[in-house]
Order: C-alpha cells, then structure tokens, then sequence
C-alpha cells in the first residue's frame, strides 16, 4: 500500500459503470485505477439476468427511467452515446459477440452469460494498463488532501480526479452499500432519498402462499387518481408474495410512496380484461360463477377469489346486484394485499440517489466538489428491466471517465 504511487483518475467501484468509466479514462490518456472492496470485481453483472447477463435493451426509450431529478437532463445523458454505438464498443473495444432476443427486445452476449462479460473487461482494462486494486475498501474521500482517497487499511491515495462508481443499496452482499450516498452527502450533495427498485412485493395474507406458481397476464394499476400509473405485463405469485416483470417494473412507485409514509394501493385486472369483457362471459346467465371463472382464470386463483367473495356455490343467475358488482371489481381492480417489498436484499435496482441538477451532464463531473465524478446506480435514475440499468451504467461511465481524464 505504501508504495502506490499516485493516479490521475481513481475510480471507486468496479461494476458496470467503474468498469466503463476506467476504460474510457484510460483510452483518454489517464494514468487510471480501479478500486473494489470485494475479491473480484463486477458481482452484480455475474448475477444479471439469471446469469445471462442482458447486457442492452433493443431499443432506447428515455421516458422508461424514473428520475426525482429532470427527466430532460436524463434524456440528454442517456442518449449522449447512441445504443449503436455502445454496443459496437462492447463487441470492438471489449471483445464480446452479442445477440438479439427480439420477443423480449433484448441484448445478451453469445455465450458465457454475466462471467464472460466481466472476464472481457478486465481483460480490456488490463491491456489499457488500468491498475486494479481489489479488497480495497474506501471509507471517504477528503478532496483538499493529496492523499484524497482515504481506504480501510494502509494510507490514502493520491488521485487527481475521482469517479464514484460504488452502486446504490441493492444487493448489498455484492459490495453495494450506500457509500455513494454517503459520501455524496458529506460532500455537500443533495441526495433524492433511496428505495428499492425491480423489487417482489410481500404478501400479507398468508392465503395467497397457496397460489404461489401462477402466472398470468395483468394490468396493474398504483395509487389514485393524478398519482394514478398503471403498465401491464406477467404477474407472478410467489411463496411470499408477488413478482413477475410488472410487479418488478412498478414496484418502485409503491416503495418510492413507502420512503414519504404513504402506502398507495395496488389494484389488479386479471388477464388485463376490462368489465365489459367479463360480462360478456357472465351474459349467458348459465351455470355457476366458478365454471365462469374456470374457463378464464387458473383454477387456483379463481377458487381464491370466490372464496375472499363468499360466493363459491354462486350461480351466475342467482347473482344479486351487489356481488355482481364486488365479483366484477375483484376481477378488474383486485385490491392486492401487499405487507412491503422485500427490500435492498432482493431489489435488483436503486432509486434515488444523487440529484442530476449536480453534475455536469456532459462529463458527470460535481458541480459542488470540482474533482469528483458520478456514474451509474449512485445517481438519481433507475430504469425498468430489460438492459436499461446497464445502458445507464455505461453511458454515464462513459462520461466520467472521459470527463475526469480530459482535466489537465
Ligand atoms: C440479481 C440482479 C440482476 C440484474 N440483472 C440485470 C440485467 O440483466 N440487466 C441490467 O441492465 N441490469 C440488471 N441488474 C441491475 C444492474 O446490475 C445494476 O443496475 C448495475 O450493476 C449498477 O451498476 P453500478 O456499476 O452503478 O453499481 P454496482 O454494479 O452495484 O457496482 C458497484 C461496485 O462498487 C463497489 N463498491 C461499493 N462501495 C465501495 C467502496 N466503499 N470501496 C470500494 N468499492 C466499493 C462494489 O463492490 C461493486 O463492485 C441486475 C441487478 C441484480 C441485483
């Protein structure tokens, strides 16, 4: 440790957006270091997408993301580096073969999933002569100290410039604890308060655990009336509660409510049918409500809801106004009794974060420590699943890392 000599740019934290923004100082002509606190860096990718790693999205779409900052700031940001263009860098600069899944509208390496993506970058950092520096903890960054970035053990290093890389609270056993955050405040940052994103929700009536395996088509609506987002999608139940592509892509509206005290209300239509589909299948009057539902819903669910109702042994057309009426909004606005979301532990993104009014947009440089520098999960935007978070990490790395190498 003694012995280290100095670095232009430091950069803390080796997931996907250190892992850019190193490469990309480098490339720009700086003597760079890569810090991590764990043995091998890049956790979070060996995990991603089940192990495949779904590196891009297909396409772009901005407004997707959720920001507390400007939306516009995000959108000038994200599509500073075209989807093309990063994913030509990702196959030329880093040396991955990638594939298109076009039902799903994603990017996946060809082979090796998340460990050859992680195996490339390292290997692209080492040829551009990147030092990096593993088990390396850092517990703070004093910016008028020539030993500016303070580690756990040994002396300080001297860096000119720093990249804060180190991801927000998700997942926190692959290195991420809120460090960023942290540090970003004891700077003098404005910090939009975390929560969890891409997070199952928690049952809290022990009677759904019973349903847990169906998966169905939903539309899912959250909060009420201005605050009102719906977005539709699969819908999972699980052992503990609720999952699945829409209730990870929505779950941030609920736990982002959660942080301010407020619990909004979840409500879903079943197979993303309206009322008039569902009279439409109660119209003939024949036979009992079950059979109804049977021929729509699993059976299991269908059970449930008539059980919650009372009106297991209902006939269609013994069926009073009432429970007409309660049946229909169970099938179209299903109040979901959700307890909380299963936290940082399970949620494959964070919300929040440092503020984007902060940093320069075109090199993520601080606006309030001049030598400091943003990238990925720390900054305030996350997007849905789907390649979105990684193209966030690698546009934002992509500009820190220039930025930070480009101060003479
Ligand atoms: C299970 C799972 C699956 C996912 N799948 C996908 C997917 O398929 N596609 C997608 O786009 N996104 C996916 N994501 C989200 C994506 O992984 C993250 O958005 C992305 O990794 C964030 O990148 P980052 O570089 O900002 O932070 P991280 O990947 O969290 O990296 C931060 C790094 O900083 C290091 N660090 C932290 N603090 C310090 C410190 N004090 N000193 C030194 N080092 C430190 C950590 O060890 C870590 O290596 C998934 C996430 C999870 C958890």
């Amino acid at each position: 440790m003694e012995k280290r000599k100095g670095c232009d740019v430091l950069v803390v934290g080796g997931g996907p957006a250190g892992l850019m923004a190193a490469l990309h100082a480098a490339k720009a002509g700086a003597e760079t270091c890569l810090v991590d606190s764990r043995p091998v860096p890049g956790e979070k990718i060996l995990l991603s997408g089940g192990g495949r790693c779904n590196i891009l999205p297909l396409t772009v779409d901005p407004s997707a993301y959720d920001t507390s900052s400007s939306p516009h700031t995000l959108r000038k940001i994200l599509l500073s580096w075209p989807l093309d263009e990063v994913r030509g860098f990702l196959e030329n600069a880093v040396g991955l073969r990638l594939i298109e899944q076009k039902r799903t509208g994603k990017v996946y390496p060809a082979s090796g999933g998340g460990e050859e993506v992680r195996d490339r970058f390292l290997a692209a950092l080492r040829r551009s002569k990147v030092r990096i520096l593993t088990r390396t903890r850092v517990t703070d960054i004093r910016p008028f100290e020539r030993r500016r970035v303070v580690v756990e053990t040994g002396p300080g290093i001297v860096a000119d410039q720093v990249v804060i890389a180190s991801g927000g609270l998700s997942y926190p056993r692959t290195g991420s604890n809120g460090f960023g955050f942290r540090i970003a405040e004891a700077l003098g940052h404005r910090i939009v308060p975390p929560y969890p994103a891409l997070v199952p929700l928690l049952s809290g009536r022990f009677e759904h655990t019973a349903l847990a395996g169906i998966s169905l088509p939903v539309r899912l609506e959250i909060g009420d009336g201005r605050e009102k987002k719906s977005g539709t999608g699969d819908f999972l139940f699980t052992h503990r509660g609720y999952s699945g592509p829409v209730v990870l892509n929505m779950s941030h509206q609920v736990t982002r409510a959660l942080v301010s005290g407020k619990r909004l209300a979840v409500r879903v239509a079943w197979l993303d049918r309206v009322e008039s589909d569902w009279e439409h299948e109660l119209a003939p009057s024949r036979g009992t409500v079950r059979g109804v539902l049977k021929s729509a819903l699993p059976d299991r669910l269908g059970d449930r809801l008539l059980e919650e109702l009372g009106l297991w042994e209902s006939t269609v057309a013994s069926l009073r106004r009432e429970d007409r009426a309660r049946l229909l909004r169970s099938l179209v606005a299903y109040e979901l009794p959700w307890a909380d979301s299963a936290g940082y532990r399970e949620a494959e993104a964070t919300g929040g974060g440092v503020t984007l009014a902060e940093v320069d947009s075109k090199t993520m440089q601080s606006r309030v420590v001049p030598c400091v520098y943003f990238c990925g999960e720390v900054l305030d935007a996350v997007g849905p699943i789907g390649g979105y978070n990684f193209l966030w990490a690698f546009v934002t790395g992509r500009l820190a890392g220039e930025g930070a190498a480009r101060v003479p």
